[in-house]
């Protein structure tokens, strides 16, 4: 049909698919003696952006690393399409082509320039010629305001920018999913809406997203769905509506009360 021949289907898919394209399975993840994540059940369908909020040390940020491999589950499964990516033979560099990751603090090589930083992983895992990493990473920069940019050093970026050099540094794989641990808290206040707009317009792509925040009104305006969790497990999911307008469980409806 014509919508499985679009390569961005976006929110009509999200909505139709009956074939979630990340499924976690009765996940667990300790740390030594102390289990911080006890046993998450999660979709998300393909092109669907889901907010996950909730209490500092409640177990988001080691959610989203379980899911593209940089922390490995105790116990569960973990699945994209239908590759059980937790399984022991499982190839990582792939998996970390198929999902990008933007974290709070941005790690770009300082000695390289802005463009090298984009097109170092594509060259070197995918084996991208330099010539069409280059094509591909000005297009990106283009993509996020940062063109112009492309021969500076990261020290002479604004933190803003940065972040927005290190979206289109995951982009440059072209990842399946894009999962952001807060990208935005390390920034100024003046920053957030330059990195808050690159998102927004990656959801509208119809990029399959997962992201950690604690801007309540850009989780409730960007995701498709919101979950809460607190003390390493998922106390409650809805729609953006539901889940801020009228939460169910006494511990969501504490935290929004904080918060809001
Ligand atoms: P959040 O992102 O919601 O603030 P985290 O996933 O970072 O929560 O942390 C959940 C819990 O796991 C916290 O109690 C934290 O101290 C603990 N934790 C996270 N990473 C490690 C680690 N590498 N070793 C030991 N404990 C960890
Ligand atoms: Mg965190």
């Amino acid at each position: 049909s014509a919508v499985e021949q679009t390569p961005f289907t976006g929110r009509f898919d999200a909505v139709n698919s009956g074939q979630p394209r990340v499924r976690v399975v009765e996940m667990h993840k300790s740390f030594g003696p102390v289990e911080v994540l006890k046993g998450i059940d999660l979709e998300i369908a393909n092109g669907e952006v889901i907010a996950i909020i909730g209490p500092s040390g409640s177990g988001k940020s080691t959610l989203l690393r379980c899911l593209n491999r940089l922390e490995e589950v105790t116990k569960g499964h973990v699945y994209i399409d239908d590759d059980d990516i937790t399984a022991p033979k499982t190839n990582l560099d792939k998996v970390r082509q198929r999902i990008g990751m933007v974290f709070q603090h941005f790690n770009l090589f300082p000695h390289m320039t802005v463009l090298e930083n984009v097109t170092l992983a594509p060259r070197e895992i995918k084996g991208t010629s330099k010539e069409a990493a280059n094509t591909r990473g000005e297009e990106l920069l283009r993509r996020v305001g940062l063109d112009h940019l492309m021969d500076r050093r990261p020290s002479q970026l604004s933190g803003g920018q940065k972040q927005r050099v290190a979206i289109a540094r995951a982009l440059a794989m072209d990842p399946e999913i894009m999962l952001f641990d807060e990208a935005t808290s390390a920034l100024d206040p003046e920053m957030v809406g330059e990195v808050l707009q690159v998102i927004r317009d990656l959801a509208k792509s119809g990029m399959t997203m997962a992201l950690v925040t604690h801007e309540m009104g850009f989780a409730r305006e960007v995701a498709d769905r919101v979950v809460f969790m607190a003390e390493g497990k998922i106390v409650e999911t809805g729609t953006p509506d539901e889940l801020f307008g009228n939460p169910k469980e006494s511990r969501t409806q504490d935290f929004l009360g904080k918060v809001l």
